[in-house]
C-alpha cells in the first residue's frame, strides 16, 4: 500500500493505527529474517504510539501521515533506540534525542517501526560494509539492494512499510531505490534540516524518502522541508505543497540529456531510459541535448572530498566521547591515551571506513592539499557551472541512476574502484547541491528493477517531481511488485 491509501484509512476510521501497525510488524517478522533490512524493530515502542494516535481521532484527522508505518535508517537518531549507523562503533549507542526529520514524522502522525541496516557510516555502494550483514534485494536475494540506504530501499520494495527515510551523501538514496524498483528523492542540499543525521560528509548529506509514488516522495518532503534553528545549513526558502504540483502535465518541461556522458552504458539501462523520456515527450515534454563537459570527472571529485570530510567528521569516535571503547589488550598493564585511541578505531571501524579515512587524511595533508583536495574543489566549481549553464536552457536533465542493475552480493565488494565507479551518475547532484528523483522506468532481461534519474534546478523539487509523476502515470513499473519471498531461498 502507499502512503496516501493507509493514511486515508486510518483518517476515516476504516482501519485502525494499531491495525496498520500490526500487519506492518508481522510483515517484517516474516520477511527481515531473509532481508537482513532492519537493524532493530521497535515494536512496542511503534504499537504503543499507534494506539495513541488512535485514543485521539480529532487531533490526527488532518495529519499527513496519520498511522503510517515508516522505517528509518540507522544513521538518523532516534530517542531511546539505539543508532549505529551499521558500524561496531555505535553498536550500544543509544541516542538522547531525535534527529530533526524523526521529530518532523512524528508530529503528522507516523509511526516508526524500525532502523534499517546500511552501508557503515554511510559509505559504500552496495549495503556490503554494514557490520551487521549485508541487505538483500527483495527482486533477487542473491543480489545487493544498492547502497547505501538499502535496508530503506529493502523494507519499501518488499512492500514492509510504505516510506522509508535514507541519507544521500553521493547516490545513498536513487541508487538503492534505482535496484530496488521503487521512487528515491534526494532533496536540494539545505532542504531538508541534518540536524540528528550521523555525518559523513557535511558539504554533501541530505536526507530525502524512499516511497512507491512520486507522490508519496512529494507528501513527505512537505513533512520534512523548511527551516530549523538546529541546523545553521537549513535553508529559509519557503515549502510549497509538493503534492499539490503534480498537475500531469509536463508541456512546458525541456528535458536535457547529456549524451556524451552516456556512452558506454549498460545496454539494457540505456534502452529503459530512452523508453522513459519516449513516454515523456509523448506527454508534451520537449526533448533537448545538453554538455556537460566536466561531469566525467565527478567520481574523482566526490571520492576526494567526500573521504577528506568524512575524516574529519570520524574523528570523533575516540572511544572517549562516543560508544565502543576498546579494553587494554591482554597482558598489558597501563593503556595509554594514545594505544586506547589507535585499538578503538582499530576494532570499532571496518575496513572501508579505515580506506576512507586514510585517503581523506592524505589528501587533506600538508603537501598533497593543493594537489587533491583544493583541486578537487575547484573541479567541483567547473562541474556546478556545467549544471547551472545547462539549467539556462533545460528545467530538468535526465540520465540513468546507476550504470547497470544490481549486481551479485561479493561481486564487485574485492575492488573499491569498480564500486566507486557505481557512483558516476548519482554524485554530481550532491557535488552540486541540486535535488535528483529516481523513479522506475524498467526491468533488465533478469528482472531487475532499472532506474530513470531526473535532477532539477535548486530548490525547484515542484518541478523535478511533476515530471517525475508524469511519466509515472503512464508506466507501471513501480505497481508490480517484487517475486513472492519464499523461506526456501
Ligand atoms: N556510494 C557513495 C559512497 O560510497 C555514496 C554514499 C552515500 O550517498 N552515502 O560514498
Amino acid at each position: 500500500m502507499t502512503i496516501l491509501e493507509v493514511r486515508d484509512a486510518v483518517r476515516s476510521r476504516a482501519r485502525s493505527a494499531v491495525d496498520v501497525c500490526r500487519d506492518a510488524l508481522a510483515r517484517i517478522d516474516t520477511s527481515n529474517p531473509q532481508l537482513n533490512a532492519f537493524n532493530t524493530v521497535v515494536a512496542d515502542r511503534a504499537l504503543a504510539r499507534a494506539e495513541a494516535i488512535d485514543a485521539e481521532p480529532d487531533r490526527w484527522r488532518d495529519a499527513p501521515l496519520a498511522g503510517v508505518p515508516v522505517a528509518v535508517k540507522d544513521n538518523l537518531c532516534t530517542r531511546g533506540v539505539r543508532t549505529t549507523a551499521s558500524s561496531r562503533m555505535l553498536e550500544h549507542y543509544v541516542p538522547p534525542y531525535d534527529a530533526t526529520v524523526v521529530a518532523r514524522l512524528e508530529r503528522a502522525g507516523a509511526v516508526i517501526v524500525g532502523k534499517t541496516n546500511c552501508d557503515e557510516f554511510a559509505m559504500g555502494s552496495s549495503n556490503e560494509n554494514s557490520a551487521f550483514g549485508p541487505v538483500r534485494n527483495p527482486w533477487a536475494l542473491d543480489r545487493i539492494p544498492g547502497g547505501t540506504s538499502g535496508g530503506s530501499a529493502a523494507a519499501v520494495a518488499a512492500g514492509l512499510t510504505p516510506m522509508a527515510l535514507g541519507s544521500d551523501t553521493g547516490g545513498s538514496i536513487r541508487q538503492p531505490a534505482a535496484l530496488c524498483g521503487v521512487v528515491g528523492l534526494k532533496p536540494t542540499y539545505g532542504r531538508v534540516s541534518r540536524y540528528g543525521l550521523i555525518a559523513h560528509a557535511s558539504s554533501l548529506d541530505q536526507i530525502g524518502p524512499l516511497t512507491r509514488t512520486v507522490h508519496d516522495a512529494a507528501l513527505t518532503l512537505g513533512v520534512l522541508a523548511g527551516p530549523d534553528a538546529a541546523d545553521a545549513t537549513s535553508a529559509a526558502e519557503p515549502v510549497p505543497d509538493y503534492t499539490e504540483a503534480l498537475t500531469g502535465d509536463v508541456r512546458d518541461a525541456r528535458i536535457g540529456i547529456p549524451r556524451a556522458l552516456l556512452e558506454g552504458i549498460d545496454g539494457e539501462v540505456s534502452r529503459a531510459m530512452m523508453a522513459a523520456l519516449d513516454v515523456l515527450h509523448a506527454r508534451g515534454a520537449t526533448l533537448v541535448d545538453v554538455e556537460l563537459p566536466h561531469a566525467k570527472y565527478a567520481t574523482p571529485v566526490y571520492y576526494l572530498v567526500s573521504t577528506a570530510e568524512a575524516s574529519s567528521n570520524l574523528a570523533r569516535y575516540d572511544g572517549v566521547r562516543y560508544g565502543f571503547r576498546a579494553s587494554p589488550e591482554p597482558g598489558t598493564r597501563n593503556q595509554t591515551l594514545q594505544s586506547m585511541y589507535a585499538q578503538t578505531r582499530a576494532h570499532g571501524f571496518g575496513p572501508e571506513v579505515k580506506r576512507r579515512i586514510m585517503l581523506g587524511t592524505y589528501v587533506l595533508s600538508a603537501g598533497y592539499y593543493d594537489a587533491y583536495y583544493l583541486k578537487a574543489q575547484q573541479v567541483r566549481t567547473l562541474i556546478l557551472r556545467d549544471y547551472d549553464q545547462a539549467f539556462a536552457h533545460v528545467d530538468v536533465v535526465a540520465m540513468p541512476t546507476s550504470p547497470t542493475p544490481a549486481v551479485r552480493i561479493g561481486e564487485r565488494i574485492s575492488d573499491p574502484v569498480q564500486m566507486y565507479l557505481m557512483d558516476v551518475f548519482t554524485v554530481s547532484a550532491n557535488l552540486s547541491g541540486l535535488p535528483a528523483i529516481s523513479v522506475p522506468c524498467g526491468f533488465s532481461s533478469g528482472r531487475l528493477p532499472i532506474g530513470l534519474q531526473l535532477m532539477g534546478r535548486r530548490f525547484d523539487e515542484a518541478t523535478l517531481l511533476r515530471v517525475a509523476d508524469a511519466y509515472e502515470r503512464d508506466t507501471t513499473w513501480s505497481k508490480q511488485p517484487p517475486p513472492l519471498l519464499t523461506s526456501s531461498r
